[in-house]
């Protein structure tokens, strides 16, 4: 058990990329890393928190590297779409062996693979205590999964959408580069915008601007690094208003 103080969120919106399933393999799903994540999960979920989850397909599938082949933009998106469900079954199958309920949530109805979305059922599941992981991102080409975790974490009444990556936080040039690079403790959705900061796509973060919706960066790497950063502490950029 974790020493670091109990999260004050009630709903939670973690957002990962699917590469952050990868570990270092380069491609797919690595099992160790996926439960890994799925620790990360646990430790929050066992202090009360409902936890929504979006996690997207760059591991297996890019809807834009597909069209930049030649295919056409909207098939290769609902691949991409359909790798995000692959990575929602995997993380289902992790969370559920560490004794956590979950419900696959697809934006395109599936029913013999997972549940279709229906907006008051998930919200119910979550009550119940239920992990949700929404797949198939917005069901709508064009779009990414930090659009999709933007939109269900506002329809979900999440307070903030928590995204899991590499980096600790956003920073004003690439920390990988730039030794000198600053990390922002707080940054406005408009200078996010404006500055190109590679928080997350604009449509997602003006889509968040606009209802309010915190968006929390914080690195997935350190070890229960989840459940400090929603006790408040550890190290972060918070994106707001
Ligand atoms: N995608 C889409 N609509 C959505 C969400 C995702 O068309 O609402 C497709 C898109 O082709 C994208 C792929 O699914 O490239 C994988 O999602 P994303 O790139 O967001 O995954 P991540 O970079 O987070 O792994």
């Amino acid at each position: 058990m974790s020493t670091s103080a109990p999260p004050s969120y009630r709903r939670v919106m973690l957002k990962i990329s699917g590469e952050a399933l990868m570990g270092d393999q380069g491609f797919g799903l690595h099992p160790p890393t996926v439960q890994r994540i799925a620790h990360e999960v646990k430790a929050v979920h066992d202090d009360g928190v409902e936890v929504c989850m979006v996690i997207g397909g760059g591991n297996i599938f890019r809807g834009l590297s597909g069209s930049a082949q030649g295919m056409e933009r909207t098939t290769a998106d609902y691949m991409g779409m359909l790798a995000t469900v692959m990575n929602a079954l995997g993380m289902q199958s992790a969370l559920e062996q560490l004794g956590i309920h979950t419900r696959v949530i697809s934006a395109i109805p599936m029913d013999q693979v997972c549940e279709p979305y229906i907006r008051r059922r998930a919200v119910r599941h979550l009550e119940k205590k239920r992990v949700c992981i929404f797949a198939a991102g917005t069901g709508n080409p064009y779009f990414t999964t930090d659009t999709a975790a933007t939109l269900r974490a506002s329809e979900m009444g999440c307070e903030g959408v928590f995204k899991g990556t590499k980096v600790d936080g956003v920073y004003d040039k690439d920390p990988k580069k730039f030794p000198d690079a600053k990390r922002y403790q707080t940054v406005s959705y408009d200078e996010a915008l404006e500055k190109n900061l590679g928080v997350m796509d604009a449509t997602a973060i003006a889509l968040a601007r606009d209802n309010k919706l915190p968006i929390i960066v914080f690195s997935l790497d350190e070890p229960g690094g989840f459940r400090t950063i929603l006790g408040g502490r550890g190290t972060y950029t918070r994106v707001q208003g």
